[in-house]
This record gives C-alpha cells, structure tokens and sequence, in this order.
C-alpha cells in the first residue's frame, strides 16, 4: 500500500507510524494512506522551515521571481499528472480538476511579478531635507491548512505569494487527497527552490494545533469549515499570529423577472452540480422572482435529469462523486430532512447508482422547490450535488434574504436591468459578487473572501491582499547630519 508521507527539507519522510487511509470516491476502495505527523515530524520540520527561511529572506525579488517563473513552467509542463492526482483522489472530472490547478497557476503567475508588487512608498520633504519611504518585510516562517475540496488550487492561493514576499511556507493539506500537494512541492524543489522553504506535513487536528501553538510559526492561513475556521483563527489569534481563515457558504443567485431564462439555467446548472456541489462558491440556493418561478424551476429540473453522473475516467462526465462515504450520508440525511420540514422534492439524488461503480460515493443531482428561510435545507451547508429554489415576490425581498443569511461568501444576480444589478453589487452584504456571471470566483489579481461567517481575519487570499497579509510594513523617516540645524525637540514635529 503506497503510503504519503511529508515533504520536509525536499524530501518525503514521517517518523509517526500512524495513518489514514486515502479512498477512490469513485469504486470507494482504499488506495493508499496518508501520514499522521507526531511531535518527531513537527520538530524536524520547524528546524527545516527555520533554515529554510534563513536562506530564502537573502535572495532579492527578482531572483526568487525567476525560481517562481520556472516553478509556473513545470506545473504547465505536469498539468495533466496534477489534474490526475486531484481527480483520483476527489472524484472530480478530469477537466474541472485541471481548471482548478490552472486558476491556482495564476497565484503563481501573479507572484512573478513580486519586484513590482514589493515596490513601497516613498515622499521626498516629509519636513525639511526629511524623506520617507515604506518597505514591505517578510513575516518569517507562515503556515497555512487546506480543505479537501480544492487540494491544488487553495493551496496555490497561499504559498506561491508568501514563498515570493520572502517567507517559508508550512502547507498541512486535506489527509484527504494530499497527493497533490506533495507533487506541486517537487515541482517548486526542481525549479530551484532552496530546501525547508516549503515544506508539507500530512496529519489531523494533532499537527493543526502544533501549528497553531508554536512560537516559530508567524500566520496562519486557513481553508475551511466554518465551525474549524472560527476555532483556527481564534486559537492562533489569542497566541499572536496573523490570521486569516476562510469559511463555508450558502451562496444565493437571483433570478430576476427580466432575466435570459436560457442563461440563469445555464449558470445555476453548472454552479449547483458542477463538481458535486462540492465548491464554497457553488450555488447552492436559486431565489425566483416573481413570475419567472414556475419556467425556471421546469426548465432547472429538466436540464438536471440529463446530467452525466459518472467516474472522473469516463471524458463524457459532468458530475462525479463525493468525497467520502460519511460525507454522502451526511448529504442524504439533509436531503431526508429537507421532506421532512415540507420542502417540495422535485428530484431525488439518494440512490444513485453507477455501474461497475455501485460502492463509489455518488449522489446524484437533488431539487427541492419550496424551501424556506427556516428550513435546516435553507440555513445550513450541505456541500453536494442540493439545490434549493425560493420564491420571492419582488427584488426587495431576494435582496433581504441573502443579506439575512449567515454566511456571505459570494453571490450572483440574473438581470437585463443595469439600475437593478448596481443596487445588488452596492446593497448586499457579501465578499464576491456576480453580475449573470453564476460563480465570481476573482481573479489572481484580485482577492477572494467572503463576509459573515464565510471569513474570519482582515484579509483575503492572494492578490493585494495577499501580499499585505504575507508581510510587514515598515516606515523610514530618514535625514542626514549636515541638514539637522537644531538641538533637542521636545514639541511633536509638524509641518
Ligand atoms: P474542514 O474544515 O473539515 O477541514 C479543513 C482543514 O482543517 C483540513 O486540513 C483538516 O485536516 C483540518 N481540520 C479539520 N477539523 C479540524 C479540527 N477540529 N481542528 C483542527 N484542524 C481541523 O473542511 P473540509 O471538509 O476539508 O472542506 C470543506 C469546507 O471548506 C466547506 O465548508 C467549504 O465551504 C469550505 N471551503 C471554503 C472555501 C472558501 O474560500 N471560503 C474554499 C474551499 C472550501
């Protein structure tokens, strides 16, 4: 049985003899098995990450850019082997899953541009011969833990910016599918990386809160549950790091009246059963206004019916399993509960069965119409292949309920009306929204995060953000001795 160990001073090893196993989502047979990390591994790889670090902080911006450049051509050059890894381990199809490793190549991308992106402040003449200027220094040793659910791309939301602003980088991954992870490591040690400044280590909560607890570790980046995100930042806030730590997610789309009919379907097709569900931008709510309703919920159910529920090996997928078994009850009990409060089941996924797949994790594509503000259905995150549709009478009321929701992640409005879709962009308390764009995933050049329970900290990942939250700002003020005239100042300089 191939066992995953860490990755530490560029190469795999693990003391602990614990592990996890790994599952095929798609058969739901064990693979492999991952290592969970005691104190020896943590020991060993704060001492690679300390040196690592050391080492790296000597390298100017331009010369840790080119290391990046190369890292950005390899993941090019391996795109097909790391989509592999994603899908094999998860059950995503094979396209998504190399979608998801190019959006994290772009962080990679955007951080080869680190001279530029460094470049602080400076003003000539604060006050008389005085200049001041702002550099922006690396934290130190940075760490960050990911969920299962995008093993290359969230990663690649943090490590390829702190690893550019000078830092090293600890990357815990999902023990759910940290292949990839690994191979993203190897990648970065061929492209010239020196040793220690990333490194992996596989584990549970154990190898969490060694993290979160050690004195060496400077900030903390998380991906995540809500319930492990409010813990993470918490924790590692009350023992001095920087934190930012990003939640789950209820994301609503509006269908507005004057909506294309044809374009809304589309968008929520795609956004509430692409990937299973399984995205914290994923539709998971459609809220019908007014009389678009009854078209809208038809036409939804009709395109769901003919979606390909299949292994990420069959090329005609559009949708494959879940992550694990536990997590496919967990997805069926909602769907058990939504009947129970009365929602209106239009379609059923329980009992989905793929042959030659019969114990894969597979739910298939699951529609409720009727669902309202107290349902669980409504409140809480399911994470797979569950839409529920809402009616509303007018614009007023849609916009009510999203920004009445917990979680804030992102959200996206169906609309021809311009005055409509400013009101939304301006009015609606959530981090990303969409304008008939289903999932506003930004850019690498921009930052993602949410608001409310979806993020807990003051930055968000990659883009500006990221480059702020991965260093400190230090200010100069500066003059030489032959322009200082004057002896002590006791009264606060002013201009
Ligand atoms: P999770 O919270 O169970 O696990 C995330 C990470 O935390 C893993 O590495 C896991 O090992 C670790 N962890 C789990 N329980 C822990 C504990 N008690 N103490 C310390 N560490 C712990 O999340 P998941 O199931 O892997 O991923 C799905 C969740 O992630 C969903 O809620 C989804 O919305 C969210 N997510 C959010 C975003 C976002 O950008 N907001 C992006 C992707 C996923």
């Amino acid at each position: 049985m191939n066992k995953i160990e860490n990755y530490i001073h560029g190469k795999k090893i693990s003391f602990s003899n614990k592990t996890l196993p790994i599952f095929d989502p798609s058969k739901g047979e064990k693979i492999s098995e991952v290592v969970l990390s005691d104190d020896k591994d943590f020991n060993e790889l704060i001492k690679s990450s300390t040196k690592g670090f050391e080492i790296w902080k000597e390298f100017t911006p331009l010369k840790r850019s080119r290391i990046i450049s190369k890292f950005k051509n390899l993941i090019e050059k391996n795109i097909d082997n790391l989509a592999k890894a994603v899908s094999t381990e998860h059950g995503k199809t094979l396209d998504d899953a190399r979608g998801s490793v190019t959006r994290g190549l772009e962080v990679v991308e955007f951080a080869t541009g680190i001279p530029h992106l460094l470049k602080g402040e400076f003003s000539q003449n604060v006050g008389s011969n005085i200049d001041s200027w702002s550099v922006r220094q690396p934290l130190g040793i940075t760490a960050g833990i990911t969920p299962f659910n995008f093993p290359a791309m969230v990663p690649m939301w943090m490590f390829p910016i702190s690893i550019a602003c000078g830092n090293s980088f600890i990357l815990k991954p999902s023990e759910k599918d940290p292949s990839c992870p690994i191979m993203l490591a190897e990648l970065f040690s061929e492209a010239g990386l020196p040793d220690g400044v990333l490194n992996i280590i596989n584990g549970d909560k154990h190898i969490v809160n060694r993290l979160l607890l050690s004195d060496k570790i400077s900030s903390i980046s998380f991906v995540g549950s809500t319930p492990v995100a409010k813990y993470i930042y918490k924790t590692a806030s009350e023992n001095g790091k920087r934190v930012q730590a990003l939640g789950g997610a209820k994301n609503h789309l509006v269908v507005m009246p004057d909506a294309n009919l044809k374009q809304a379907v589309d968008g929520i097709i795609g956004a509430a059963y692409g990937s299973a569900g399984e995205r914290c931008m994923a539709i998971s709510v459609a809220v019908a206004v007014g009389d678009i309703a009854n078209e809208l919920v038809s036409k939804i159910s009709d395109r769901a019916q003919t979606l390909k529920v299949a292994p990420w090996v069959d090329n005609n997928a559009e949708m494959g399993p879940l992550i694990s078994l536990e997590h496919k009850n967990k997805v069926e009990n909602y769907i058990a509960q939504g009947e129970k409060d009365g929602a209106n089941l239009l379609l059923d996924g329980r009992n989905c069965s793929i042959q030659g797949y019969e114990n894969g994790y597979f739910v298939g594509p699951t529609l409720f119409d009727g669902v309202t503000e107290e349902m669980t259905i409504y409140k809480e995150e399911i994470f797979g292949p569950v839409l529920s549709v809402v009616r509303v009478d007018d614009y007023n009321s849609a916009l009510n309920l999203v920004n009445k929701h917990a979680f804030g992640n992102g959200t996206s409005i169906y609309t021809s009306d311009g005055e409509i879709s400013r009101h939304f962009t301006t009015n609606c308390q959530i981090g990303m929204v969409g304008i008939n764009v289903p999932i506003p995933v930004p850019m690498a050049f921009h930052s993602f995060g949410g608001w409310k329970q979806s993020l807990f900290g003051d930055h968000s990942m990659h883009g500006m953000e990221g480059i702020h939250f991965f260093t400190k700002l230090k200010t100069i003020t500066s003059r030489w001795p032959k322009s200082i005239k004057s002896g002590p100042e006791f009264v606060i300089p002013t201009n």
